[in-house]
């Protein structure tokens, strides 16, 4: 299973004139290091995120979840193409310790490990 990380960081900046809102952190950075400011780190915290909390923090971010190689469900692609690759009743490429099925739904095709891991992944592309 991947980790992802989420750091929240807040910086203290002390300076005699305003500083624009939308000066970039860089420029802050630069300012604190060798111009007319102040800056003081005042707290770090991380905390792990699954996929999906780390697909929709990317999104927020104005990225894309496929920064990290994942889907918008954060689902990694390289996990979503091996299950894409199998044939019914393959050992499962994720947890080697179980077969893939392929299983008509609703929703379209699905590739499903009936092992340990219990991937599920739609055989085609989704429009999401
Ligand atoms: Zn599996």
């Amino acid at each position: 299973m991947r980790a992802y990380y989420k750091t929240i960081i807040t910086y203290q900046v002390l300076h005699e004139d305003p500083i624009p809102d939308d000066t970039c952190l860089g420029d802050i950075v630069e300012m604190c290091d060798s111009g007319p400011c102040v800056g003081n780190l005042k707290k770090w915290e991380t905390k792990t995120v699954d996929g999906e909390t780390m697909a929709k923090l990317l999104t927020e971010a104005r990225s894309d979840p496929s920064f990290f190689d994942i889907d918008c469900n954060g689902r990694d692609l390289s996990d979503i193409e091996a299950m894409r690759a199998t044939e019914p009743e393959d050992e499962c490429p994720l947890c080697h310790n179980g077969t893939v099925e392929h299983c008509s739904r609703e929703d379209g095709e699905w590739a499903i490990c009936r092992g340990e891991c219990g991937a599920a992944v739609p055989l085609e592309d989704d429009d999401d």
